[in-house]
C-alpha cells in the first residue's frame, strides 16, 4: 500500500468524525514516515488520535475514508467497529477493502459480506471491482464468489471477462502492470485465471 493507494481530496459528511476510530493509522504505510502497514504508526495514541497533528505526513493531511465522505455507507461500516477501512483506489478507481490484520476474517463477517457482494454485483459492469486486501494479500469479490489473487500492488490492474457459456459461464480475471523501460517504451506484465460463474450474476 501506498500513499497513492489511499489519498482522497473528498470532503467528510457532516456528522461522520472519526471519533476514538484511528484504524487508518495502523492498516496503511506511510513511506514519508517509514511507517509499515498493518502495525500502530508510532506517533498514534489509538483512539486518542495522532501525537504530531500540527505536522501530518502529506498522505495523512489529505486522507479520508470512504465512511467518512459518503453517505451512503451503512453506520457499521465505521471502520473501528467494521476492522476494514474503505476507499476508492485513485489509480483504478477500485472499491478497496484494507482488513485490520488483527483481524483478517473481518470482511467475511455479516453483514459485510453481503455488502460487498451488491457492491460487486452494482459495480462490475462499469469495470469498477472490489478488492479486500490484509496487508497486500488481495481478495476479489464477485456477485457469486471471492476469488484469491495473492499479492496485489495499488497500481495492478484488474479486468473481469464474463464469457457466456453453459451453467452462467466463465470469469476471466486478467491483473496487469504496465512498465515503462528507460527509453520510455510501455509494456504489460499480466496473468490471468478462469472461474466457472456458480449461480446466476
Ligand atoms: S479510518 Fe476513517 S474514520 Fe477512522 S480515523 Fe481514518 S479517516 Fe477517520
Ligand atoms: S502520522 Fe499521525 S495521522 Fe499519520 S499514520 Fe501516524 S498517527 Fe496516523
Amino acid at each position: 500500500m501506498t500513499a497513492a493507494s489511499t489519498e482522497s481530496k473528498l470532503q467528510p459528511v457532516p456528522g461522520r468524525e472519526c471519533g476514538s476510530c484511528s484504524l487508518c493509522c495502523k492498516v496503511y504505510n506511510v513511506p514519508e514516515i517509514q511507517k509499515a502497514a498493518g502495525k500502530w504508526c508510532g506517533q498514534c495514541k489509538p483512539g486518542r488520535g495522532c501525537k504530531i497533528h500540527d505536522n501530518l505526513p502529506d498522505q495523512c493531511a489529505t486522507f479520508n475514508c470512504l465512511w467518512r465522505t459518503e453517505a451512503a455507507m451503512p453506520a457499521q461500516w465505521k471502520p473501528d467497529q467494521a476492522k476494514m477501512v474503505v476507499t476508492i483506489n485513485p489509480i483504478t478507481r477500485n472499491i478497496q477493502v484494507q482488513v485490520d490484520p488483527g483481524l483478517p476474517s473481518a470482511w467475511s463477517r455479516q453483514p459485510y459480506h453481503d455488502h460487498l457482494r451488491q457492491w460487486a454485483t452494482k459495480n462490475m459492469a462499469k469495470g469498477q471491482y472490489v478488492v479486500v486486501l490484509v496487508n497486500e494479500l488481495a481478495t476479489l469479490v464477485l456477485p457469486d464468489q471471492d476469488v484469491a489473487l495473492g499479492p496485489l500492488a495499488p497500481e495492478q490492474k484488474i479486468a473481469v471477462r464474463l464469457e457466456p457459456g453453459p451453467n452462467g459461464g466463465v470469469y476471466e480475471i486478467k491483473v496487469s502492470t504496465t512498465r515503462t523501460t528507460d527509453d520510455g517504451q510501455t509494456f504489460e506484465i499480466a496473468s490471468s485465471s478462469r472461474h466457472p460463474v456458480r449461480s446466476a450474476a
